[in-house]
């Protein structure tokens, strides 16, 4: 089997060459670069598609979550509750604001934050709570809505790896992952379920008021033309990067399928080993599988990927060290739950190669090397 990769974005783009390549050169004829229409089209076309008030987009996924934090008025010292298991970014902006993170753990088996334990963390400084649609699958946001409307402190979702997952409420009503909290945060990196040729994200919010501080943050604090009321940063989603963004999210829940499908490949050839745990999902949630991401049991990890590797069969471990074992963060958050689930899935996860371009051969090829090497 030649070149594995965990995400193979050639094959993908092959498929929609020419209206990609017309989109991106219709941007530079135009040379409307910035703030150009397709930045507006883009922004109307994820509205409908996730059926939100507002999409404000901007530079790329790290960016959202810092801007969703100034837009909220957080103050230095204000708590931020986020689990620790995940990827670096949902943390490294509370730290980035003087703020401080508050970790908290996650479900053994979705690998999302854990509603008891975000009970047991909140203080009379929490000021926001980011739940983290890790790899796809929905954080249990019944459970997170009721804690915000209890407690008065609003949630910003992490959907960077979610988008496209629909969370499916007790009444049988759906929402789009990333449009239920006060305000979703989003990337367009060329890996995520959807993702640009660069840099890319967004921010949604059904908050009319919100929308517009988070618009005069995004944009240099700015009210008016050269008017700035409140520091801010320079945050765009460019032209081109938007026209990119149009001709693919018609192909959002089909690619969605495609992840699915390998995801299910992998379930059934995983069945019978009884070393593989395979990923779960609640009835609440769609999964987009942004990773395929699976828990061994008493296997050498690190072993099974030098052997995979050496068959050409790419793996990876997302994450190796939990925020709150992170050098950076030494000395610089709040610890009131224990983070015993976070640090045993540290050691036990291994993610696939998952995309949207996997044929049978190199699923077969993948789940009977992960077999033959695991025994
Ligand atoms: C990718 C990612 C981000 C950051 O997005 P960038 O566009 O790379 O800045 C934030 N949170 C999670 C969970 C991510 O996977």
């Amino acid at each position: 089997m030649k070149n594995l990769q965990l995400v193979d974005l050639s094959t993908q783009y092959q498929k929609i060459e020419n209206e990609i390549n017309e989109a991106v050169i219709n941007v530079i004829k135009s040379t409307a670069f910035i703030n150009g229409p397709e930045v507006k089209n883009f922004q109307n076309d994820f509205e409908n598609y996730l059926n939100v008030k507002h999409v404000i987009p901007c530079a790329n996924g790290t960016d959202a979550l810092q801007i969703a934090l100034m837009a909220l008025g957080l103050e230095p010292g204000d708590e931020v509750i986020t689990p620790s298991f995940t990827y670096i970014a949902t943390a490294e902006v509370i730290g980035l604001l003087r703020l401080t993170p508050v970790f908290v753990d996650v479900d053994e088996d979705t690998f999302c934050i854990d509603p008891n334990s975000v009970r047991e963390a909140i203080s009379n400084k929490t000021k926001a709570i980011i739940p983290v649609h890790l790899y796809g699958h929905c954080a249990p946001m019944k459970e997170m809505l009721e804690i915000s409307e209890e407690f008065g402190i609003p949630l910003i979702e992490d959907t960077a790896q979610g988008i496209g997952s629909d969370y499916i409420f007790p009444d049988g009503s759906s929402k789009k992952a990333g449009t239920m909290g006060a305000i979703g945060c989003t990337s367009f990196f060329p890996s995520k379920n959807l993702g640009c040729y660069g840099d890319g994200g967004a921010i949604m919010t059904n908050d009319d008021n919100l929308a517009k501080i988070i618009r005069m943050v995004s944009n240099h604090g700015q009210s008016k033309r050269y008017y700035h009321d409140v520091i801010g940063v320079n945050s765009r989603l460019d032209s081109i990067q938007a026209a990119i963004l149009r001709v693919k999210l018609p192909h959002l829940d089909s690619y969605l399928k495609a992840r699915q499908d390998a995801a299910a490949y992998y379930n059934s050839a995983f069945e019978k080993c009884d070393k593989i745990i395979t990923p779960v999902v609640r009835d609440f949630t769609t999964h987009g599988f942004h990773q395929y991401t699976m828990k061994l049991v008493n296997t050498d990890r690190e072993a099974l990927m030098a052997k995979l590797d050496a068959e050409g069969i790419p793996s990876n471990i997302y994450y190796p060290l939990p925020i709150h074992l992170q050098k950076a963060f030494v000395g610089s958050f709040k610890l009131r739950v224990s983070l015993n689930v976070t640090e045993q899935l540290m050691k036990s996860v291994l993610s696939l190669p998952i995309h949207t371009e996997m044929d049978d051969e190199q699923l077969s090829f993948i789940s009977n090397g992960v077999l033959n090497n695991i025994l």
